[in-house]
């Protein structure tokens, strides 16, 4: 814990179950972390699954959240949630899944650890990930990656269609 107040913003996804009625309970749990605030939560965003494993659609958003946790505190409570919403660790890499909540960006600090790298890798990469985070924050200038709203035409031919 610090005594600092970060940015931080949660990219979410479920393909299993109810997915929109999963992101619901996520959005509520991200809510109720220690020593956090919710501030927004984007829309959400039904896409294809990526990584070539038959397997059903996807439901994306992002959270907009402050934080006097630490990066690492904070993956731990990530990781408890999706622990509490039925994700079995050791899934299938990119396979279907209950909850998977990533780290995105957190303020303006660059991690590369073991288990904890941010901004995390897929952002540019992903518009499962662009839409939701561009909705809620187009001007963020991300470490490495520059202003999200920059990055969101050059790569994913994936279809990702608002849904709510
Ligand atoms: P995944 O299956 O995509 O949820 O990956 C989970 C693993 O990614 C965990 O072991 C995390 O420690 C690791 N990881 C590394 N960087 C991040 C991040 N920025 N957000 C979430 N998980 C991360």
């Amino acid at each position: 814990m610090t005594d600092h107040w970060y940015p931080a913003y949660i990219g979410l996804g479920s393909n299993l179950g109810n997915p929109a009625l999963q992101l619901e309970t996520a959005f509520g749990l991200l809510s109720e972390i220690p020593w956090t605030r919710l501030i927004r939560r984007s829309s959400l965003y039904r896409s294809e699954p990526f990584g070539g494993v038959e397997q059903p659609d996807f439901v994306n958003a992002a959270a907009a959240l402050i934080t006097q946790l630490s990066a690492g505190e904070l993956l731990r409570e990530l990781q408890n949630i999706e622990n509490k919403c039925g994700r079995e660790r050791g899934d299938v890499q990119w396979g279907p899944r209950t909850l998977d909540l990533d780290l995105l960006v957190y303020s303006d600090h660059e991690i590369d650890e073991t288990d904890l790298i941010v901004p995390h890798p897929g952002i540019s990469e992903r518009n499962f990930v662009l839409l939701p985070l561009g909705e809620l924050a187009p001007e963020l200038h991300a470490p490495n990656l520059g202003r999200i709203a920059s990055l969101d035409t050059h790569i994913s031919d994936l279809a990702v269609s608002r849904i709510k």
